[in-house]
């Protein structure tokens, strides 16, 4: 049954005795942490949560939730809060998720961006598609910048990336390649 409610820990808001105990937020108190709200709620006879134990730092969110996936069965809700603006912290989330993904830790996912919700969704939408969690959406394969390209594949792909987003539900992969070195004919 789906959790209805998250138990959810912040490494910038730990508590007190915690922070006395370790001295400064670690994974260790952040699972602590978790662990206790979420005894509190089970001793409430509430039982359909998920526990998040976000952090800033990449390293200490991935080791808090490994720690926590060892040690609990609830469905975690996986985050790098106050990651940064649209690049840094997409590059931040991407690394961070990916890795607790690739391990098979994380139930839920938020991408916490300083930018507009809406990229925060696609962000976290292209970061299920590129580890094929999520398959739905089009896929698109393209060159980087080049000298031998011989058309504008960055305004291509950029307008086709528009495009795309219309058609979520597709399962289409697209390649945009600017010469014939790599091309499928050459394949
Ligand atoms: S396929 Fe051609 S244009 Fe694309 S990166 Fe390779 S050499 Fe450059």
């Amino acid at each position: 049954m789906a959790a209805r409610c998250a138990s959810a820990v912040n490494a910038g808001s730990l508590e007190r005795h915690l922070l006395e105990k370790y001295g400064e937020p670690n994974p260790e108190a952040l699972v602590e942490s978790a662990l206790e709200h979420a005894k509190i709620l089970q001793d409430h006879d509430f039982h359909e949560f998920k526990i998040s134990v976000k952090a800033s730092d990449v390293f200490m969110a991935v080791a808090a939730y490994t720690q926590l996936a060892e040690v609990c069965d609830h469905p975690l809700h996986i985050g790098i809060t106050e990651a940064g603006g649209r690049r840094t912290g997409t590059v931040k989330s991407g690394s961070g998720l990916g890795n607790l993904l690739w391990a098979g830790i994380g139930d839920t996912v938020r991408v916490s961006l300083s930018a507009e919700p809406e990229e925060e969704v696609l962000v976290g939408w292209e970061l299920l598609k590129s580890l094929g969690i999520r398959h739905r959406g089009v896929r698109i394969i393209s060159c980087p910048s080049c000298a031998r390209q011989g058309f504008n594949v960055i305004e291509t792909v950029q307008t086709l990336e528009e495009a795309a987003r219309a058609y979520r539900d597709a399962n289409q992969r697209f390649s945009i390649i600017g010469c014939v070195v790599n091309a499928p004919a050459r394949r």
